[in-house]
């Protein structure tokens, strides 16, 4: 068995053991859930009801507006409360649909039915209101329409799962493998000449031995193991380590024939195209030293982060962090009083602040950034550059193919944070490009 890869990369202390072995729990929602409606790249939906109307499970509340955006569902039962900005877990205020649960779970008629058909199946994923559930939240619909269909070759299915901690992905692959491949092979009906492949990393043997059993009688699909070590999973890497094909910061993977999309999104197809079902949930890991019963919940968009710890047992002792995603790519949580939303992937608690607790000093010149970032840049020659504002420099030196992984900053022995810097001159160089 070959196991492939990429350039670069570091190996973080996994974490996985501590939720791995539970199964998937579908949790309910409480007495309020509140549903952003710009909770995807692109323009937020607009809502569709007002105060005092009653909605339905599976209920749209938000129209998608424009060409990147996604409509937005309801999954309880109940009337609007309220359509008012409301605090994401980052920080940031977003406009919301407030539903009052009543707990009654009354179910609308399906919103959208699909015939089979190409258009069809896009207009399901579409009408669903699908985004990419790793975290990106690109519409889906508008990633499954390049250019030029027929020159896709590879749908690649990321379940390498390689952020610390995070055990939803191979919870879904041990416990619905069937669901992953008939959504995969739905993909593939979009596009003639693509081949599918199932990316898994190498620390998951159980879940690719069983995904292996399952794509037995479907003669263009495979699975490729890949090598553990972060950041696998991200879009160029797993492109580079399955297809040796690369792509750089103004390229997309369709560019170079390629498709990447999130095991749960390929699920959330599944559902939308077989069972006209929009996307109003998704699973979520629980985990951290500092939660009690580490554990994979299946949960509702809109339910509140507070619930969802307690779901886990609540805190063990104060933690000193909590993230919303992966350890190295997530982003702190505020106010545990937010929702999850589509891109929530896990909602981590730790006793100890790691990167707090250590003060940075004077760059020793030791390389090892330059060894592990996946880009192949000089990340304390951008930090540098980034910190002192020389834009010019910046961009020369290649600082716009920063994937923003952090492994520079997780291997720095001086612990300097050398991701911050690169990531906040990115945003502003992008910003003004875009102006
Ligand atoms: S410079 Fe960017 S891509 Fe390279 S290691 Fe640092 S964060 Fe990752
Ligand atoms: S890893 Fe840290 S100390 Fe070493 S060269 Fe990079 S910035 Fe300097």
């Amino acid at each position: 068995m070959s196991v492939l890869t990429f350039r670069g990369g570091v190996h973080p202390k996994e974490g996985k053991e501590l939720s791995k072995s539970a199964p998937i729990r579908k949790v309910l929602p409480g007495k309020e859930v509140v549903l952003a409606l710009g909770q995807h790249i692109g323009a937020p939906a607009s809502p569709t009801v007002a105060v005092g109307d009653y909605v339905l499970v599976n209920g749209k509340v938000g129209a998608a507006q424009g060409a990147v955006s996604a409509n937005i569902y309801s999954p309880v039962s109940g009337v609007v409360k309220a359509v008012e900005p409301r605090m994401m877990a980052n920080g940031l205020k977003v406009n919301c649909v407030i539903i009052e649960n009543d707990d009654k779970y009354e179910k609308a008629k399906d919103p959208f039915k699909c015939d089979g058909s190409k258009n069809s199946i896009l207009n399901a994923i579409k009408e669903a209101g699908i985004v990419g559930m790793g975290g990106a939240g690109f519409p889906t619909h508008v990633k499954l329409s390049p250019k030029h269909p027929k020159d896709i070759e590879y749908i690649v299915v990321n379940g390498a799962e390689c952020e610390p901690y995070l055990t939803s992905d191979y919870r879904r692959m041990i416990e619905s493998p069937e669901v992953i491949v008939e959504g995969l092979n739905i993909i593939l009906s979009l596009f003639e000449n693509a081949k599918g492949i199932i990316a898994i990393e190498d620390n998951k043997m159980d879940a690719i031995i069983k995904m292996r059993g399952y794509i037995k009688n479907y003669d263009r699909i495979s699975i490729k193991t890949v090598y553990t070590k972060y950041p696998q999973g991200g879009e160029r890497t797993l492109i580079k380590a399955v297809t040796d094909r690369e792509i750089n910061s103004k390229m997309l993977p369709a560019d170079v024939g390629c498709i990447v999309n999130n095991i749960d999104t390929v699920c959330a197809i599944y559902q939308a195209v077989k069972n006209n079902q929009p996307l109003i949930s998704r699973i979520v890991t629980v985990s951290g030293d500092a939660i009690k019963n580490p554990c994979n919940l299946e949960v509702c968009v809109g339910t509140s982060i507070a619930d969802i710890i307690e779901e886990a047992g609540g805190f063990k002792g104060q933690p000193e962090k909590i993230i919303s995603g992966g350890p190295m790519m997530g982003t702190a949580i505020f106010d545990i009083n937010t929702p999850v939303t589509k891109g929530t992937s896990a909602i981590l608690c730790f006793s100890k602040d790691e990167v707090a607790k250590h003060e940075a000093s004077n760059c020793i010149n030791c390389g090892r950034c330059v060894d592990v970032c996946p880009a192949h840049v000089l990340p304390a020659r951008l930090a540098l550059h980034a910190e002192h504002g020389n834009v010019d420099e910046f961009v020369k030196m290649k600082g716009l193919e920063c994937c923003e992984c952090g492994c520079c900053s997780y291997i720095c022995p001086a612990k300097r944070n050398l991701t911050q810097s690169i990531k906040t001159m990115r945003k502003s160089v992008l910003a003004s490009k875009k102006k």
